[in-house]
């Protein structure tokens, strides 16, 4: 199917082959500037891929293609959600950065486009597209992760203003985010679920504290936070007070879809650089591990056309299944089975002395997988939803 793209500048017809072609020529010219020289850093500092993700949320924007499957009304361009597959796709070919703004656009922009005001849309989208306003997610708290509905922030009206007290963890980007999207509780505390309200709050005020968490693997990007009194903004309330758990629902089973475009191509590439490795290594390699490799393709491939699928049902105004639920397991299955492969291959070409200095950052690429069975709901929740609403199985008592 061919679409007008007429985003930002020229409008100019295409179809998706011709996009394509057009992305992989965007990105020889435009890559260099987004990496800040001639080619990407293998290990870039935390700053400086930051900024460098900031610089390719701009220059998408810049190009029109920032939110291509979104309303043109947003800033969109109503294109058939093939085209972000696409961009999706050749963004992780040419090593291009993950989205800086990623939180905003997998979680906010969602909530924002289906249950947010006219009035909101127009203040929140564009800059949120542009990377001008970054955002984070506060649903997550110390007593309430998998079980959410128990969160006890809490926010209260006073003189006709809400304001938010209690505690987010795990805030991934608050450091660097404008707003927060946080759920607080506006039920009495035993309301669960049906007390839950979705906010807007200004991450710069006083009201605001952010502790930083460094995990693991040296990073830093999520955070504890702390609501003391804070201020929202005007307008706070996104969809109906009391209405934020349905909403959040919704919400995140969209982050386990699209976004699972991302990380299945970005897993992709992995995989492919792996293999390059084996491969130079040649015999030296065990038979199991090259099994092992095999197996992996495999996967990724079943991965890449299930992904395809849940794609088309979005394309189609389907709301994500259950087979979205399962999809996430398998993919953070392989992606922590592709980070273990990979640190044993290392360990063969640290044997052998065939380490060169533009090799993949394996043990990042390692540690950076064992996450992935906990964010975006944790694998064992997943199951949970599976076998109950899926299968139709009894619900676990124990
Ligand atoms: C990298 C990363 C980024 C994140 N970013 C954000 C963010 O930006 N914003 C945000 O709000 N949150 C974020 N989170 C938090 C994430 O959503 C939670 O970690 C997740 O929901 C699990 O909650 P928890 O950590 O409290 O673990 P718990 O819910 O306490 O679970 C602990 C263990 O018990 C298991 N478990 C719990 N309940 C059940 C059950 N009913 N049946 C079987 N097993 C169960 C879990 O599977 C897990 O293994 C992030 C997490 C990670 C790892």
């Amino acid at each position: 199917m061919a679409i007008e793209l007429s985003a930002a500048r020229t409008p100019i017809v295409f179809e998706p082959e011709s996009f394509r072609q057009q992305l992989e020529e965007w990105f020889v010219t435009a890559l260099p500037a987004i990496w800040g020289g001639s080619a990407p850093p293998v290990r870039p500092t935390e700053a400086d891929d930051m900024e460098m993700r900031r610089r390719f949320d701009r220059a998408l924007y810049a190009a029109g293609w920032a939110a291509l499957s979104w309303p043109r009304e947003y800033g969109g361009l109503d294109a058939d959600v093939d085209f972000e597959r696409i961009l999706a796709e050749e963004s992780a070919v040419a090593g291009a950065p993950e989205r800086y703004n990623r939180v905003g656009l997998g979680i906010v922009a969602p909530a924002l486009i289906n249950h947010g005001s006219a009035a909101q849309k127009e203040r929140y989208l564009i800059p949120l597209l542009k990377a001008d306003e970054v955002w984070c997610q506060g649903f997550s708290e110390p007593n309430a992760g998998s079980d959410l509905a128990s969160l006890t922030t809490r926010a209260s009206l006073v003189d006709g203003c809400w304001r938010i007290t209690g505690q987010k963890v795990w805030t991934t980007l608050a450091t660097v985010s404008d707003f927060c999207f946080l759920l607080a509780r506006t039920g009495d505390p035993h309301s669960a679920h049906r007390g839950i309200t979705a906010f807007i709050v200004p991450m710069n005020q006083p009201g605001v504290t952010i502790r930083p968490i460094r995990q693991i693997n040296d990073s830093a990007e999520f955070s504890e936070v702390f609501f003391d009194d804070a201020e929202t903004v005007q307008d706070p309330v996104i969809g109906e007070v009391n209405g934020g758990w349905q909403l959040a629902m919704t919400v995140l089973s969209y982050e386990r879809s699209t976004n699972l475009l991302n990380r299945q191509t970005r897993l992709a590439v992995a995989l492919n650089a792996l293999r390059g490795a084996v491969a130079q290594l040649g015999d030296s390699v065990p038979a199991s591990l090259v099994d092992d490799l095999v197996e992996l393709w495999i996967r990724s491939e079943a991965l890449r056309h299930t992904v395809r699928e849940h794609l088309a049902e979005i394309g189609v105004g389907r709301a994500p299944g259950i087979g979205n639920n399962a999809t996430k397991v398998y993919w953070s299955e392989t992606y922590q089975a592709l980070g273990a492969l990979a640190v044993q291959i290392r360990g063969l070409a640290c044997e052998q002395g065939e380490l060169s200095d533009d090799e993949p950052d394996w043990y990042g690429y390692y540690l950076g997988s064992r996450a992935a069975s906990i964010y975006a709901g944790t694998d064992e929740v997943q199951r949970n939803i599976i076998a109950e609403r899926g299968l139709g199985l009894p619900r676990y008592a124990p």
